[in-house]
């Protein structure tokens, strides 16, 4: 039977360690503030800001949430980005995406300033995690699977890992951060032939293709740790990841649940480094 990798302890602790530091600015009058900028009304968005605002307020932070209407011009969010760049009561920012089509998504991220940039959307940002550079901070998803491993004493150097999807939220910058950590690192993607033979040879596999029940038993061996990143909605109307959990559960010898898994991870790892960007703008 396979450890089953909760996210629950592994946000718990992280919350618990912030407490203190949240405790020392605060009695230096600053309360840590997250700017969340939507454009529209997209449900889902609106959905993990509510659950951000509800984890956030119990622990003394601030969430202010700035939504313009979908029609906006890609200037008029530019204007609110500097805005917040400027402004020394926000000291992290997240922007919803998708922005609306009509907007240059990889352009209006290049406003934010990086020191607010608490998800790393800008290049900047990216570029600061592929160079190693610690002062930036690294996608909240990327970092959240990192702490599950740690957390879980998952043993990272020398090991092979698979990272399945290669996007720029997930899959790309935590091969990158694989490899800082001494893991060998294998990229798999939707290109990628014989995906299921190379996952099958490796100690680690994290799944951020987007793919409902993309990994089977066919990817997995009895000594491998799993962590499952995708969030898909099925045709039942509830989550599933991209591991077919019941399948694989009982082969491998640890697993990531979805949900309970890195989703509940994420929030608490943005919680951090938004209090690490307060006590660095102080
Ligand atoms: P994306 O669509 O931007 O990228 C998906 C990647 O998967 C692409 O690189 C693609 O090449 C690869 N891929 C697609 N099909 C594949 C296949 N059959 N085999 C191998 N690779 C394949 O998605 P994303 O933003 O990186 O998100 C990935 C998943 O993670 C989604 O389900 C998303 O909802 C989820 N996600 C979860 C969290 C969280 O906090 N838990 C946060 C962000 C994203």
């Amino acid at each position: 039977m396979a450890l089953i990798l909760k996210g629950k302890p592994v946000a718990d602790e992280i919350y618990r360690k912030l407490d203190e530091r949240v405790k020392r600015l605060s009695e230096r009058n600053i309360r840590p503030c997250l700017a969340i900028v939507r454009v529209g009304n997209d449900e889902s968005s609106e959905a993990y800001e509510s659950s951000v605002l509800k984890a956030f307020s119990k622990r003394g932070l601030e969430v202010k949430n700035c939504v313009m209407p979908e029609s906006s011009q890609e200037a008029e969010l530019v204007e609110l980005l500097q805005k917040i760049n400027c402004d020394e009561a926000v000291h992290g920012c997240m922007i919803m995406r998708p922005l609306p089509k009509h907007m240059n998504e990889n352009s209006v991220l290049q406003h934010l300033s990086p020191a607010k940039d608490v998800d790393c959307v800008s290049r900047q940002a990216l570029g600061g995690v592929f160079s190693g550079d610690k002062d930036c901070f690294a996608p909240c998803t990327a970092q959240a699977c990192m702490e599950i491993l740690d957390y879980y004493n998952i043993p990272l150097k020398g090991k092979r890992a698979a990272v399945i999807g290669r996007s720029l939220v997930v899959g790309r910058p935590l091969s990158i951060m694989l490899q800082g950590r001494d893991a060998t690192v294998t990229m798999c993607h939707s290109k990628t032939e014989n995906t299921a033979e190379i996952c099958a040879e490796q100690d680690i596999i994290i799944a951020a293709a987007g793919k409902e029940k993309l990994v089977d038993k066919n990817y997995t061996n009895n000594n491998q740790c799993v962590i499952d990143v995708g969030i898909n909605l099925g045709s039942d109307g509830k989550i599933h990841g991209d591991v077919d959990f019941d399948a694989v559960e009982p082969v491998v010898s640890a697993i990531s649940p979805v949900p309970g898994g890195v989703g509940s991870v994420t929030t608490a790892v943005l919680a951090e480094h938004l209090v690490t960007a307060a006590e660095r703008q102080f």
